[in-house]
Protein backbone atom coordinates (compact mmCIF):
# COMPACT_ATOMS: atom_id res chain seq x y z
CA UNK A 1 0.00 0.00 0.00
CA UNK A 2 2.01 2.69 -0.94
CA UNK A 3 1.03 6.50 -2.49
CA UNK A 4 2.22 9.61 -3.33
CA UNK A 5 0.38 12.82 -3.52
CA UNK A 6 1.28 16.50 -3.88
CA UNK A 7 0.68 18.15 -0.24
CA UNK A 8 0.29 21.33 -0.75
CA UNK A 9 -0.62 23.12 2.74
CA UNK A 10 -4.63 23.44 1.96
CA UNK A 11 -7.18 21.62 3.72
CA UNK A 12 -8.25 19.39 0.45
CA UNK A 13 -4.56 18.18 0.05
CA UNK A 14 -4.25 17.63 3.99
CA UNK A 15 -7.57 15.71 4.40
CA UNK A 16 -6.18 13.76 1.30
CA UNK A 17 -2.89 12.66 3.06
CA UNK A 18 -5.25 11.98 6.45
CA UNK A 19 -7.42 9.46 4.63
CA UNK A 20 -4.80 7.63 3.00
CA UNK A 21 -2.62 7.44 6.17
CA UNK A 22 -6.40 5.95 7.97
CA UNK A 23 -6.75 3.89 4.90
CA UNK A 24 -3.09 1.99 5.57
CA UNK A 25 -0.62 3.56 2.81
CA UNK A 26 2.80 4.59 2.86
CA UNK A 27 2.94 7.87 1.52
CA UNK A 28 5.24 10.24 0.05
CA UNK A 29 4.12 13.65 -0.57
CA UNK A 30 5.87 16.46 -2.47
CA UNK A 31 5.46 19.88 -1.77
CA UNK A 32 5.96 23.35 -4.42
CA UNK A 33 7.70 26.14 -4.12
CA UNK A 34 6.44 28.04 -7.05
CA UNK A 35 7.10 31.49 -6.20
CA UNK A 36 2.93 31.87 -4.50
CA UNK A 37 2.35 34.65 -2.41
CA UNK A 38 0.90 32.30 0.15
CA UNK A 39 3.70 30.42 0.81
CA UNK A 40 2.83 30.16 4.39
CA UNK A 41 0.99 27.34 2.97
CA UNK A 42 4.58 24.88 2.94
CA UNK A 43 5.32 26.06 6.64
CA UNK A 44 1.66 24.93 7.33
CA UNK A 45 2.48 21.51 5.52
CA UNK A 46 5.68 20.95 7.62
CA UNK A 47 4.43 21.61 10.88
CA UNK A 48 1.44 19.36 9.66
CA UNK A 49 4.76 16.57 8.47
CA UNK A 50 6.15 17.45 12.02
CA UNK A 51 2.80 16.68 14.03
CA UNK A 52 2.08 13.62 11.95
CA UNK A 53 5.50 12.41 13.38
CA UNK A 54 5.27 13.08 16.74
CA UNK A 55 2.23 11.08 16.86
CA UNK A 56 4.32 7.89 15.19
CA UNK A 57 2.85 8.63 11.29
CA UNK A 58 6.10 9.17 9.67
CA UNK A 59 5.86 11.05 6.03
CA UNK A 60 8.39 11.43 4.09
CA UNK A 61 7.80 15.24 2.40
CA UNK A 62 10.30 16.99 -0.34
CA UNK A 63 10.38 20.39 -1.25
CA UNK A 64 10.85 20.73 -4.93
CA UNK A 65 11.45 24.47 -5.82
CA UNK A 66 9.71 25.15 -9.19
CA UNK A 67 9.86 29.10 -8.70
CA UNK A 68 12.71 29.57 -11.28
CA UNK A 69 10.43 28.06 -14.12
CA UNK A 70 7.08 29.49 -13.11
CA UNK A 71 8.54 32.81 -13.08
CA UNK A 72 7.69 32.53 -16.65
CA UNK A 73 4.06 32.73 -16.23
CA UNK A 74 1.79 35.39 -15.20
CA UNK A 75 -1.19 34.60 -12.70
CA UNK A 76 -2.77 36.94 -9.86
CA UNK A 77 -0.93 34.03 -7.24
CA UNK A 78 2.06 34.84 -8.29
CA UNK A 79 2.37 38.16 -10.30
CA UNK A 80 3.09 41.18 -7.93
CA UNK A 81 1.15 43.28 -10.18
CA UNK A 82 -1.78 41.69 -10.21
CA UNK A 83 -4.36 41.58 -6.81
CA UNK A 84 -6.31 38.70 -5.47
CA UNK A 85 -9.62 39.23 -6.44
CA UNK A 86 -12.00 38.78 -3.38
CA UNK A 87 -15.85 37.40 -3.64
CA UNK A 88 -17.26 34.36 -4.35
CA UNK A 89 -15.49 31.11 -5.42
CA UNK A 90 -17.05 30.73 -9.20
CA UNK A 91 -17.12 34.12 -9.84
CA UNK A 92 -15.04 34.86 -13.38
CA UNK A 93 -12.66 37.21 -11.85
CA UNK A 94 -11.45 34.15 -9.63
CA UNK A 95 -10.17 33.01 -13.09
CA UNK A 96 -7.40 35.14 -12.31
CA UNK A 97 -6.30 32.95 -9.53
CA UNK A 98 -5.35 30.33 -12.11
CA UNK A 99 -1.75 29.40 -13.28
CA UNK A 100 -1.12 28.67 -16.60
CA UNK A 101 -0.56 24.78 -16.82
CA UNK A 102 -0.14 24.58 -13.00
CA UNK A 103 -1.78 20.89 -12.39
CA UNK A 104 -0.10 19.43 -15.30
CA UNK A 105 2.79 20.69 -14.21
CA UNK A 106 2.43 18.98 -10.73
CA UNK A 107 1.63 16.31 -11.57
CA UNK A 108 4.17 14.85 -13.94
CA UNK A 109 7.02 15.90 -11.41
CA UNK A 110 4.31 13.63 -9.17
CA UNK A 111 4.31 10.78 -11.84
CA UNK A 112 8.09 10.83 -11.94
CA UNK A 113 8.15 10.35 -8.27
CA UNK A 114 5.59 7.67 -8.12
CA UNK A 115 7.50 6.05 -10.79
CA UNK A 116 10.64 6.37 -8.74
CA UNK A 117 9.57 5.04 -6.04
CA UNK A 118 8.11 1.88 -7.72
CA UNK A 119 11.05 1.05 -9.55
CA UNK A 120 13.14 1.27 -6.06
CA UNK A 121 10.43 -0.70 -3.93
CA UNK A 122 9.28 -3.01 -6.65
CA UNK A 123 5.51 -2.18 -5.47
CA UNK A 124 2.23 -0.75 -7.11
CA UNK A 125 1.67 3.16 -6.30
CA UNK A 126 -1.06 4.87 -6.39
CA UNK A 127 -1.31 8.65 -6.97
CA UNK A 128 -3.71 10.23 -4.87
CA UNK A 129 -5.21 13.63 -5.91
CA UNK A 130 -7.18 16.19 -3.64
CA UNK A 131 -9.22 17.81 -6.55
CA UNK A 132 -12.77 17.93 -6.25
CA UNK A 133 -15.76 19.14 -7.52
CA UNK A 134 -15.64 22.88 -6.30
CA UNK A 135 -12.67 23.42 -8.51
CA UNK A 136 -13.69 22.62 -11.68
CA UNK A 137 -16.09 25.27 -12.92
CA UNK A 138 -13.10 27.78 -12.38
CA UNK A 139 -9.82 25.53 -12.65
CA UNK A 140 -10.20 23.53 -15.75
CA UNK A 141 -7.15 21.45 -15.04
CA UNK A 142 -8.75 20.09 -11.89
CA UNK A 143 -11.48 17.89 -13.96
CA UNK A 144 -11.43 14.20 -14.51
CA UNK A 145 -11.21 14.35 -17.70
CA UNK A 146 -7.98 16.18 -17.62
CA UNK A 147 -6.80 13.65 -15.29
CA UNK A 148 -7.80 10.73 -17.41
CA UNK A 149 -5.89 12.35 -20.77
CA UNK A 150 -2.82 12.87 -18.71
CA UNK A 151 -2.44 9.58 -17.10
CA UNK A 152 -3.08 8.20 -20.29
CA UNK A 153 0.14 10.08 -21.93
CA UNK A 154 2.13 9.20 -18.86
CA UNK A 155 1.34 5.62 -19.94
CA UNK A 156 2.28 6.05 -23.11
CA UNK A 157 5.49 7.57 -22.67
CA UNK A 158 6.48 5.79 -19.82
CA UNK A 159 7.89 1.78 -19.27
CA UNK A 160 6.21 0.15 -16.37
CA UNK A 161 3.57 2.58 -16.12
CA UNK A 162 1.19 -0.17 -15.30
CA UNK A 163 2.62 -0.33 -11.34
CA UNK A 164 1.46 3.56 -11.32
CA UNK A 165 -2.15 4.61 -10.88
CA UNK A 166 -4.33 7.86 -10.45
CA UNK A 167 -6.55 8.10 -7.14
CA UNK A 168 -9.22 10.94 -7.20
CA UNK A 169 -11.38 9.89 -3.79
CA UNK A 170 -12.92 13.66 -3.80
CA UNK A 171 -13.78 14.08 -7.58
CA UNK A 172 -17.02 14.02 -6.74
CA UNK A 173 -17.02 15.87 -3.33
CA UNK A 174 -16.65 19.16 -2.26
CA UNK A 175 -14.60 20.82 0.86
CA UNK A 176 -17.75 19.75 3.07
CA UNK A 177 -17.01 15.92 1.83
CA UNK A 178 -13.44 16.32 2.58
CA UNK A 179 -14.19 17.58 6.04
CA UNK A 180 -16.59 14.87 6.91
CA UNK A 181 -14.39 12.15 5.87
CA UNK A 182 -11.55 13.77 7.84
CA UNK A 183 -13.33 14.14 11.16
CA UNK A 184 -13.87 9.93 10.46
CA UNK A 185 -9.84 9.60 9.76
CA UNK A 186 -8.48 11.74 12.62
CA UNK A 187 -11.01 9.52 14.87
CA UNK A 188 -9.29 6.41 13.51
CA UNK A 189 -5.82 7.71 13.71
CA UNK A 190 -6.74 9.32 17.40
CA UNK A 191 -5.31 12.65 15.18
CA UNK A 192 -6.30 16.29 16.65
CA UNK A 193 -8.80 17.65 13.77
CA UNK A 194 -8.23 21.29 15.11
CA UNK A 195 -4.49 21.10 15.43
CA UNK A 196 -4.36 19.49 11.96
CA UNK A 197 -6.72 22.08 10.46
CA UNK A 198 -5.00 24.99 11.92
CA UNK A 199 -1.65 23.84 10.47
CA UNK A 200 -3.28 24.52 6.89
CA UNK A 201 -3.52 27.56 4.70
CA UNK A 202 -6.53 28.50 2.36
CA UNK A 203 -5.61 32.03 1.50
CA UNK A 204 -4.22 33.35 -1.39
CA UNK A 205 -3.54 36.50 0.37
CA UNK A 206 -2.62 36.06 4.11
CA UNK A 207 -0.94 38.94 6.35
CA UNK A 208 2.83 38.96 7.22
CA UNK A 209 1.52 36.71 10.37
CA UNK A 210 -0.49 34.51 7.69
CA UNK A 211 -3.91 35.33 8.97
CA UNK A 212 -6.69 35.41 6.46
CA UNK A 213 -8.68 37.86 5.72
CA UNK A 214 -11.15 35.41 4.78
CA UNK A 215 -12.61 37.34 1.91
CA UNK A 216 -10.82 35.15 -1.45
CA UNK A 217 -12.98 33.03 -3.35
CA UNK A 218 -11.39 29.76 -1.95
CA UNK A 219 -11.78 31.21 1.56
CA UNK A 220 -15.43 31.78 1.35
CA UNK A 221 -15.48 28.44 0.43
CA UNK A 222 -13.66 27.39 3.03
CA UNK A 223 -15.10 28.79 5.87
CA UNK A 224 -18.85 27.63 4.68
CA UNK A 225 -17.79 23.99 4.55
CA UNK A 226 -16.74 24.47 8.48
CA UNK A 227 -19.67 25.82 9.49
CA UNK A 228 -21.21 22.93 6.95
CA UNK A 229 -19.93 20.74 9.63
CA UNK A 230 -20.87 22.50 12.75
CA UNK A 231 -17.33 23.48 13.61
CA UNK A 232 -15.30 26.90 14.00
CA UNK A 233 -12.17 27.43 11.41
CA UNK A 234 -9.23 26.92 13.60
CA UNK A 235 -7.27 28.83 11.34
CA UNK A 236 -6.70 32.39 12.54
CA UNK A 237 -7.96 35.33 10.64
CA UNK A 238 -7.74 38.96 10.82
CA UNK A 239 -10.86 39.19 12.54
CA UNK A 240 -13.27 36.68 14.42
CA UNK A 241 -14.98 33.68 13.49
CA UNK A 242 -18.46 35.63 13.83
CA UNK A 243 -16.97 38.28 11.61
CA UNK A 244 -15.50 35.95 8.73
CA UNK A 245 -18.40 33.77 8.63
CA UNK A 246 -20.82 36.49 8.06
CA UNK A 247 -18.79 37.77 5.62
CA UNK A 248 -19.04 34.48 3.62
CA UNK A 249 -22.68 34.29 4.29
CA UNK A 250 -23.36 37.13 2.45
CA UNK A 251 -20.67 36.29 -0.53
CA UNK A 252 -22.95 33.47 -0.53
CA UNK A 253 -26.22 34.78 -1.14
CA UNK A 254 -24.83 37.59 -2.95
CA UNK A 255 -23.38 34.98 -5.67
CA UNK A 256 -26.86 33.01 -5.16
CA UNK A 257 -28.95 36.52 -5.77
CA UNK A 258 -26.68 37.95 -8.47
CA UNK A 259 -25.85 35.21 -10.24
CA UNK A 260 -28.13 32.44 -9.82
CA UNK A 261 -31.16 35.19 -10.11
CA UNK A 262 -32.36 34.47 -6.61
CA UNK A 263 -34.34 36.51 -3.72
CA UNK A 264 -33.25 37.33 -0.22
CA UNK A 265 -35.54 36.69 2.36
CA UNK A 266 -37.86 39.86 2.21
CA UNK A 267 -37.66 41.94 5.57
CA UNK A 268 -34.06 40.84 6.12
CA UNK A 269 -31.40 43.28 4.21
CA UNK A 270 -29.53 45.58 5.22
CA UNK A 271 -31.24 48.63 3.06
CA UNK A 272 -34.88 47.79 3.35
CA UNK A 273 -34.92 50.04 5.77
CA UNK A 274 -32.15 52.29 4.72
CA UNK A 275 -33.25 56.62 3.76
CA UNK A 276 -29.75 58.04 4.18
CA UNK A 277 -28.29 60.43 1.97
CA UNK A 278 -26.91 59.04 -0.70
CA UNK A 279 -25.87 56.52 -3.70
CA UNK A 280 -26.65 52.82 -4.53
CA UNK A 281 -24.13 51.27 -6.50
CA UNK A 282 -24.36 47.58 -7.98
CA UNK A 283 -22.77 44.96 -5.67
CA UNK A 284 -20.80 43.26 -8.15
CA UNK A 285 -19.04 46.57 -10.91
CA UNK A 286 -19.62 49.46 -8.48
CA UNK A 287 -21.97 51.09 -11.51
CA UNK A 288 -23.79 53.41 -9.78
CA UNK A 289 -27.97 52.45 -9.91
CA UNK A 290 -29.85 54.54 -7.82
CA UNK A 291 -29.59 57.57 -5.63
CA UNK A 292 -31.43 57.88 -2.12
CA UNK A 293 -33.79 60.46 -3.17
CA UNK A 294 -36.15 57.78 -5.32
CA UNK A 295 -35.93 55.38 -2.21
CA UNK A 296 -39.42 54.76 -0.60
CA UNK A 297 -40.85 52.54 1.90
CA UNK A 298 -43.08 50.01 -0.09
CA UNK A 299 -43.48 47.84 2.81
CA UNK A 300 -42.86 45.00 0.36
CA UNK A 301 -39.42 43.96 2.70
CA UNK A 302 -36.83 44.65 -0.36
CA UNK A 303 -35.67 48.24 -1.03
CA UNK A 304 -37.89 49.88 -3.43
CA UNK A 305 -36.99 52.93 -5.58
CA UNK A 306 -39.12 55.19 -8.14
CA UNK A 307 -37.00 55.68 -10.47
CA UNK A 308 -33.09 54.90 -11.73
CA UNK A 309 -30.05 57.11 -11.19
CA UNK A 310 -29.62 58.84 -14.43
CA UNK A 311 -27.54 56.97 -16.61
CA UNK A 312 -27.65 53.62 -15.00
CA UNK A 313 -29.37 51.84 -18.06
CA UNK A 314 -30.52 49.30 -16.26
CA UNK A 315 -31.58 46.23 -17.99
CA UNK A 316 -35.15 45.16 -18.56
CA UNK A 317 -35.90 41.44 -19.39
CA UNK A 318 -39.56 39.57 -19.54
CA UNK A 319 -39.38 37.15 -16.98
CA UNK A 320 -42.09 34.24 -16.58
CA UNK A 321 -41.09 32.06 -13.56
CA UNK A 322 -42.86 31.27 -10.97
CA UNK A 323 -46.27 31.33 -13.20
CA UNK A 324 -46.28 35.61 -13.22
CA UNK A 325 -45.01 37.70 -16.09
CA UNK A 326 -42.59 40.40 -14.86
CA UNK A 327 -40.30 42.36 -15.82
CA UNK A 328 -36.49 41.26 -14.59
CA UNK A 329 -33.90 44.22 -13.88
CA UNK A 330 -30.26 43.68 -14.10
CA UNK A 331 -27.22 45.40 -14.03
CA UNK A 332 -26.10 46.38 -18.15
CA UNK A 333 -22.41 46.76 -16.97
CA UNK A 334 -21.97 43.40 -15.38
CA UNK A 335 -25.30 41.35 -16.35
CA UNK A 336 -26.09 40.68 -12.27
CA UNK A 337 -29.25 40.18 -11.29
CA UNK A 338 -30.91 42.65 -9.35
CA UNK A 339 -34.49 42.34 -9.26
CA UNK A 340 -37.76 43.14 -10.54
CA UNK A 341 -39.45 46.25 -12.02
CA UNK A 342 -42.98 47.22 -11.46
CA UNK A 343 -45.89 49.17 -12.86
CA UNK A 344 -48.29 50.22 -10.07
CA UNK A 345 -51.20 52.95 -9.72
CA UNK A 346 -48.58 55.09 -7.94
CA UNK A 347 -45.90 54.85 -10.47
CA UNK A 348 -43.13 52.42 -11.06
CA UNK A 349 -41.22 50.59 -8.62
CA UNK A 350 -37.95 49.26 -8.59
CA UNK A 351 -37.90 46.14 -6.37
CA UNK A 352 -34.30 44.94 -5.68
CA UNK A 353 -32.48 42.54 -3.54
CA UNK A 354 -30.54 44.95 -0.87
CA UNK A 355 -27.58 42.75 -1.15
CA UNK A 356 -27.13 43.47 -4.80
CA UNK A 357 -26.25 47.02 -3.75
CA UNK A 358 -23.37 48.84 -2.04
CA UNK A 359 -24.16 52.23 -0.37
CA UNK A 360 -22.30 55.40 -0.55
CA UNK A 361 -22.81 58.52 1.96
CA UNK A 362 -23.14 61.64 0.42
ZN1 LIG B 1 -23.02 45.51 -12.02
Amino acid sequence: MRAVMALSGGMDSTGLLIRLLAEGYKVSCISYEYGQKHNIELQRAQQNIAYLSENGFDVEHKIADLSSAMSLFHSALTSDDVDIPEGHYEQEQMKSTVVPNRNAIFASIVYGYALSISLKEDTDVIIALGVHSGDHAIYPDCRPEFYQSLGHAFEIGNWDSERVSFHLPYIDGDKEAILRDSLISCKKLDLDFDTIFANTNTSYNPDSKGRSSGKSGADVERILAFHAIGRKDPVEYITSWEEVLEGALKAQLRHYVMKENGTERPFTGEYDKHYENGTYHCADCDKLLFVSDSKFDSGCGWPAFDSEAENAEITQVKDVSHGMVRIEVRCTQCDSHLGHLFHESRGPRYCINSICLNFKEE
